[in-house]
């Protein structure tokens, strides 16, 4: 997998994404619909794990990608997405990485490219990585649910972090987006006691926007179905988009878009 792609959506436009986690699945989640698959390494090993790319590599790769599309009209891009094959802050420096790519973007004075990342928020109780996030131009945080117990049934933390540690670590972001992966069955946000409580944490944490995704099989490893768990439809979507709408006032962007 490289650590570059372009890629185009309805709400970002086109795209650069950058995967700093190398060609494994990296994440400090499990969630029932990961489309990447069930996560296996484990966490205890990410120190001596050989995988990751170096920093100083992606950096220079990034330069050669952006001062060339400076340079060539028509294949500009708007936004850098650190993102990728699992939860980007799990890279071994996250701040240090972010630092030179703000640095990067500084240098080659690409001052009008937006610098974002996509994360599930499990690293939000570390004062580092939410200053690193704090530096980007929006962070996007999965917010799949507003209880605890759908959280751990769906989106499974692979360790002892809550919903309400990730809610309390979402406070302290400046630029925050909420990113929500709509499902359908038993994981649908749609019982209204769980409507509720998704809408009373984007009440809280008052988004930017909040930007809603299709949860789309097929999920995971097929061989390992997860009970309750159904794709979901542009017509989920859009009534979810309608209560958010009619209860927040808050107009979400809708797409297909797949990330951490
Ligand atoms: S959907 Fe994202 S947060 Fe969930 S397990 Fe996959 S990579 Fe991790």
């Amino acid at each position: 997998m490289k650590a570059f792609n372009f890629r185009e959506h309805e709400f970002l436009g086109r795209y650069l994404e950058l995967n700093p986690l190398g060609t494994e699945k990296i994440c400090n989640f499990d969630c029932a619909y990961c489309n990447l698959g069930p996560s296996t390494i484990k966490l205890s090993d990410l120190k001596k794990y050989g995988g990751f790319p170096e920093q100083t590599e992606l950096v220079a790769e990034f330069g050669r990608i952006l001062g060339s599309s400076m340079r060539e009209p028509g294949n500009e891009f708007e936004t850098l997405a650190i993102s990728g094959n699992g939860e980007p802050t799990l890279f071994p420096d996250f701040s240090a990485l972010v630092s030179a790519l703000l640095q990067k973007r500084n240098e080659l004075m690409a001052s009008q490219l937006r610098i974002v990342c996509f994360t599930n928020g499990e690293g939000l109780s570390d004062n580092a990585t939410v200053s690193a996030l704090n530096k980007l131009d929006q962070t996007y945080l999965k917010l799949d649910y507003g209880g605890e117990r759908a959280f751990k049934q769906f989106n499974r933390p692979r360790t002892r972090t809550s919903l309400e540690k990730i809610i309390h670590g979402a406070k302290s972001l400046k630029n925050l987006s909420i990113q929500t992966t709509v499902l359908s069955g038993d994981a649908s946000l749609e019982p209204p006691a769980r409507l509720d409580e998704w809408l009373e944490v984007i009440a809280m944490l008052k988004p930017n926007e909040v930007v809603l995704t299709l949860g789309q099989a097929p999920f995971r490893d097929p061989s390992q179905p997860v009970s309750g768990l159904e794709a979901a439809t542009e017509e989920d979507l859009h009534r979810l988009s309608h209560w958010l709408d009619r209860r927040l006032k808050i107009k979400a962007r809708v797409g297909s878009l797949d990330v951490a």
